[in-house]
């Protein structure tokens, strides 16, 4: 029997991949919706390979109620989620509501609202199954390891395109600059945020969500290459490190064939011929994203929706040409300033702080 997959997200950097590693296995799979928001050509292109397949453009008037309704009804086996930002968090619990696992991309849907959305998986037996390339790493090496002798998790970052430069010189970085990511080609959001080093305070909570750990049982080095994508140390002291080619299709692989483990089509082996590792630590000054999730983690609550929050405002501020790099960490920060540590009650209240951080961020920017 083929899976059904449902892909959201089908015209981004993960939906592109998903479906060429669904191409590549097609007769495992059957893809039965395809989702985008406003690029109409690009969905066309994807229902081209796969004509029995729904497809949805949510930019359209009643587009998020037709995304959430064609979810909900696709009867998919499993829902890949690609689509950027907090959107993305509805349509996680569409799918999982429906039933279906999850290959979760979209990690603001367990930074905004974690506990809510495991608690619902738990009782839909529905799997939540991370793509995002350390946490993939991190499933597998615990599926492999158990947690019973789990000291600490060791999330590993690129440090992204301005690990080198000076604190000045970070002030004065364009758009352009931030887009270019050393290792990684990623959307525009994502890409941003490993240039500030917020994609790994993001992924420090994802982290602590998904593998039910404590903010200082998570740690983060820097490994410039991306071939470690994240590792585990055990309480005797052994280190476990999953490693492969810096390419999205292999975790997002990974995900679709779980728990089976299959032969991955062609994309390509890791050469050692022509191999360095190096290893740093992140540097906290230059960097206040980093240190402002793990407070917002330690503060739980909805501080983390409102970190998230914030800094998607601050980030599409800065594309826009409207606040300085440097910014995003003083937006955010402002924003942290406020008392969120009411408790995750349900996912209204969630999209409700989601909003009002947006507001209070947007009146920083506004001031600037
Ligand atoms: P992209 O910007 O490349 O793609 C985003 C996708 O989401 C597009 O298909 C877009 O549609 C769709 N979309 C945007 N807004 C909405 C909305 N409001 N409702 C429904 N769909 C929407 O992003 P990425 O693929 O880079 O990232 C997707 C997610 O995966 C993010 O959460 C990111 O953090 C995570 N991730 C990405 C990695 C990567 O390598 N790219 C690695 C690890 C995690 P359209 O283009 O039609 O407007
Ligand atoms: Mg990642």
């Amino acid at each position: 029997m083929k899976k059904r997959v449902a892909v959201l997200g089908a015209t981004g950097s993960i939906g592109k991949s998903a479906l060429d590693v669904i191409l590549a296995g097609r007769e495992h799979f059957e893809v039965v919706l395809l989702c985008a928001h406003t690029d109409r050509a690009g969905l066309a292109q994807a229902g081209a390979q796969w004509p029995k397949a729904q497809t949805v453009l949510s930019s359209e008037p009643g587009g998020k109620e037709a995304l959430l309704a064609a979810i909900a009804n696709a009867r998919a086996d499993i829902t890949i989620n690609g689509i950027s930002g907090a959107s993305g968090l509805e349509p996680s619990i569409a799918a999982i509501e429906s039933g279906s696992a999850l290959a979760l991309a979209n990690k603001e849907t367990l930074v905004m609202a974690g506990p809510l959305v495991l608690k619902l998986a738990a009782e839909k037996k529905a799997p939540v199954i991370p793509v995002d390339s350390e946490h993939s790493a991190i499933f597998q090496l615990i599926n492999a390891h158990g947690t019973e002798s789990l000291d600490e998790i060791i999330l590993t970052a690129s440090g992204g395109p301005f690990r080198n430069l000076s604190l000045d010189e970070m002030r004065q970085v364009s758009p352009e600059s931030a887009l270019a990511h050393p290792t990684w080609n990623m959307g525009p959001k994502i890409t941003i945020d490993s240039a500030s080093m917020a994609n790994k305070g993001l992924e420090v909570i994802e982290a602590a969500c998904l593998f039910n750990m404590p903010p200082e049982k998570i740690k983060v080095v820097i490994q410039p290459q991306s071939i470690i994508h994240s590792m585990i140390r055990m309480k005797d002291g052994a280190l476990y490190a999953q490693l492969s080619r810096p390419d999205m299709r292999l975790p997002i692989s990974s995900a679709l064939y779980w728990p089976e483990i299959t032969h991955s089509a062609g994309f390509g082996r890791l050469d050692f011929d022509s191999l360095t590792l190096e290893f740093s630590r992140p540097d906290m000054e230059k960097f206040p994203m980093l240190g402002l999730a793990y407070q917002a983690l330690k503060n739980g609550g909805l501080y983390p929706c409102a970190y998230n929050a914030a800094n998607e405002a601050a980030v599409a501020a800065f594309l826009r040409g409207q606040t300085g790099f440097l910014d995003i960490a003083a937006i955010t920060e402002y924003v942290l300033s406020r008392d969120w540590s009411a408790a995750l009650s349900d996912i209204a209240s969630v999209l409700e702080s989601d909003a009002q951080a947006r507001a209070l961020a947007e009146t920083f920017i506004r001031q600037e």
